[in-house]
């Protein structure tokens, strides 16, 4: 019999564990093992990885990267009350998961983790895009991590992989798509989760570049990008005018017209500035 059908159905698991969920911690839970396994087999094959998930709770996403075939899943929970129930998937599946308590926040698990390594969460939303920016922005690239697959509100969602010319195109964009490939793979609506969100959910999975897409300094980049969509609405030459004072000579040099508004240029149009702004 495979390790996963030995444990107990999740509602079972919530009962017995007594595992209200909590708004507090953002708990809204997977309790479909088929929708966890689906999720899973996004993250890619997980059998040569080290796998992070942040945010475990009862477990399901966690039984899926597991009978998925992950060599290893390395888990941080911040509430206490999920732990039991951790201890027994890790029963289930002996040397293959270890579980951390703690904010992930303020956890930093590279130590434990042995690469290539995948990250894998349904997390709440705002912690979410919290680490997921953390991720991309980390002090040197490559990153630690091979891909990262990971449940958004829609809306943040189709951020991550907004074009230009759309209004969900901004600083989740560039900075998304600059490092990694990103593609939506799942939708999920509100019933899928105990208790159901107000929002629909959309899984989204990042494949780190080797390098950045195109060549620019990260600070630089990140400092034009805040700026230009900071005042979206505005022409380039006013919302840049506070990065230098010869912004429209320089947004000439890199091509850009100076009347275009940040929505309208892609992330090569931005990384070409970027370059140009950081000339002496
Ligand atoms: N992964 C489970 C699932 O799919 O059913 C639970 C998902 S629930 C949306 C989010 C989980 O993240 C909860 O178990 C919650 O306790 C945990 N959590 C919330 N904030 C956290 C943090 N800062 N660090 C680690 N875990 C956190």
């Amino acid at each position: 019999m495979a390790a996963i059908d030995t444990l107990p159905p999740l509602r079972e698991v919530i009962r017995t564990h007594d595992l209200q969920a909590r708004k507090s911690m953002g708990q809204n839970f997977l309790l479909d093992l088929n929708l966890t396994a689906k999720i899973a087999r996004q993250a890619g094959d997980l059998s040569a990885c080290d796998v992070l998930e942040i945010g475990p709770g009862p477990g399901g996403l966690t039984r899926g990267l597991l009978a998925e075939g992950a060599r290893r899943v390395l888990a941080i929970e911040k509430d206490a009350r999920c732990l039991p129930a951790l201890q027994e998937i890790a029963a289930a599946y002996p040397g293959k998961l270890e579980v951390l308590e703690g904010d992930a926040l303020e956890t930093d698990p590279l130590s434990l983790l042995t690469p290539p390594i995948r990250v894998a969460s349904n997390l709440p939303y705002n912690v979410g895009t919290e680490l997921l920016v953390r991720w991309l922005t980390p002090p040197e690239w490559p990153p630690f991590w091979q891909s990262l697959t990971l449940m958004f509100q829609r809306e943040v969602a189709e951020r991550i992989v907004a074009q230009p010319g759309s209004k969900a195109y901004g600083r989740l964009a560039i900075l998304s798509q600059w490092r990694a490939d990103a593609r939506i793979v799942m939708q999920l609506p509100p019933e899928a989760f105990t208790p159901p969100p107000k929002v629909s959910s959309s899984v989204v999975h990042l494949d780190a570049l080797p390098g950045p897409r195109f060549e620019a300094d990260a600070a630089v980049l990140s400092r034009v990008v805040a700026a230009a969509f900071n005042q979206r609405r505005k022409m380039l030459r006013a919302a840049l005018k506070g990065i230098t004072p010869d912004i429209e000579d320089r947004l000439l040099t890199a091509g850009i017209r100076p009347t275009d508004r940040a929505e309208q240029i892609p992330l090569e149009g931005f990384c070409a500035l970027a370059r140009v702004i950081a000339r002496p």
